[in-house]
């Protein structure tokens, strides 16, 4: 069903804490915890904790756990002091999505590039 945990989900199995992560915020509805393979000094990954496979499923579904992600993802740039950063939402594999459990990518703490590759 919509919005339940998934067992092949690594980002489901992170919210159980059945995966490790390094855990900077989170809140009931979401987490946010730093990217494994961090491509700028402030590389956090801000999941809600239900299960949907990108950022527009959730906002169709469930706006309420959209709007706390979205939320959460400025409160860990304040909290990493970040006062320029990049919230980004990969759709897609062409995109560079690679885990299909919506996610915002946020990134500060370096000049930033536009456009994005
Ligand atoms: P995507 O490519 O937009 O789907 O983002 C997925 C992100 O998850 C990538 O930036 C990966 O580096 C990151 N990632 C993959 N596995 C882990 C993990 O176990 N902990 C933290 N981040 C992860």
């Amino acid at each position: 069903m919509a919005g339940e945990p998934q067992d092949d989900c690594l980002f489901c199995k992170i919210v159980a804490k059945e995966v490790p992560a390094t855990v900077v915020r989170e809140t009931e509805t979401t987490l946010a915890f730093r990217d494994i393979n961090p491509q700028a000094p402030t590389h956090v990954l801000v999941i809600p904790k239900v299960h949907h496979p990108d950022a527009a499923s959730l906002a169709a579904a469930e706006p309420a756990a959209a709007a706390d992600v979205l939320r959460e993802a400025g409160e860990v740039a304040a909290q990493e002091q970040a006062d320029s950063y990049r919230i980004v939402f990969n759709t897609g594999s062409g995109a560079g999505q690679t885990v299909f459990h919506a996610h915002a990518h946020v990134l500060g703490g370096r000049g930033l590039q536009w456009p994005p590759g």
